[in-house]
């Protein structure tokens, strides 16, 4: 059940005529301990968003988050910082989200040794061996972040967060700034450290072949809200919402023989200050009938843990 919402304006949430931007409004969804789950739309639907009302890094309007049984939404700031060692984030930026005036040792021993990870003595071998983790080498630890290309500095960013040994890691749009043979080896290294340290991810991206790469399950958000979310084969394969319909046929698929018909859609995506009425994919729905635009559709199970918010399925 979580939202997140912006007033419009500077305007207070205890005023009743005040617009909001529903950034995510009303999305349930679990994550296995070991899994990946994919969260796939277009810009401006809310994933970012949704990554950081889990991480807390943005208080929800409503809702819960539950890690490990506990609301994490409730938690005070002294027990948010203790969360900061099981979730952490990678974002898309690693220029951006590097300190540029510290080596690349330094800034990890600094967080290795906030968070009490290992003994001050131990520190740089324990920093050293996270760089080659990520597939650097240990020499490294003297450099700087703009000596780095790219792909190494996503690398580092990986280490950041894998330095206080975390549990979930939330990558948002972790490889889109890289080039595409880069992404692949970056997506590989991501799959190597979920093995060997059992971690958990929720993989934010709007590039659905990225995304079937890495996921086990996948959920596909339309304007703030999960519109349907399966395992990767019944969203690939067997997708039932017309929006996942229309997003799928899009992307050329080699593995298929058959042609595939190309679903197109109308218009362009509604502004998040005024999402339509009912079924918020009502505008652009080839399928939309007179109840859709009307009532909101539930999301719910069609088979086999298969959700979908849509009337006609
Ligand atoms: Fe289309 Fe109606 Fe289904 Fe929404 S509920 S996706 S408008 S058919
Ligand atoms: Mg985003």
């Amino acid at each position: 059940g979580l939202k997140k919402y912006f007033p419009v304006g500077g305007g207070s949430f205890f005023k009743k005529d005040n617009t909001y931007v529903k950034a995510v409004d009303d999305v349930s969804f679990y994550v296995k301990q070991g899994e990946t789950l994919g969260i796939v739309g277009e810009s401006g639907c809310g994933k970012s968003t949704m990554g950081r009302a889990i991480l807390q890094l943005q208080t929800p309007t409503e809702g819960e988050v539950l890690f490990e049984g506990q609301d994490i939404s409730k938690f005070k700031p002294k027990q948010l910082r203790e969360l900061r060692k099981d979730i952490q984030i990678i974002f898309q930026d690693p220029f951006g989200s590097l300190n540029q005036r510290m080596t690349v040792g330094a800034m990890l021993s600094e967080i290795v040794r906030v968070h009490r990870i290992v003994p001050r003595s131990e520190e740089l071998t324990y920093v050293q061996k996270l760089l080659k983790d990520v597939g650097l080498n240990p020499e490294h630890y003297w450099r700087y972040p703009h000596e780095f290309s790219g792909g190494q500095r996503q690398r580092v960013s990986i280490a950041r967060a894998l330095a206080v040994q975390p549990k979930l890691i939330i990558c948002d749009e972790a490889v889109s700034a890289l080039d595409v043979s880069v992404q692949a080896q970056v997506l590989n290294l991501l799959q190597k450290l979920k093995r060997k340290y059992n971690l958990t991810y929720i993989f934010i991206s709007h590039d659905l072949s990225v995304v079937k790469h890495i996921s086990d399950r996948v959920g596909v958000m339309y304007l703030g809200k999960l519109v349907e979310l399966s395992d990767k084969h019944g969203i690939y394969k067997e997708p039932q919402h017309p929006y996942t319909q229309a997003l799928f046929s899009a992307i050329p698929d080699v593995s298929v023989q058959e042609k595939k018909e190309r679903m197109m859609l109308k218009g362009d995506v509604p502004s998040p200050l005024n999402v339509p009425s009912g079924c918020r994919f009502h505008t652009r729905c080839p399928l939309a009938t007179e109840q859709c635009k009307q009532e909101i559709p539930e999301f719910r199970e069609t088979k086999d843990g298969h959700k979908v918010a849509c009337h006609l399925v």
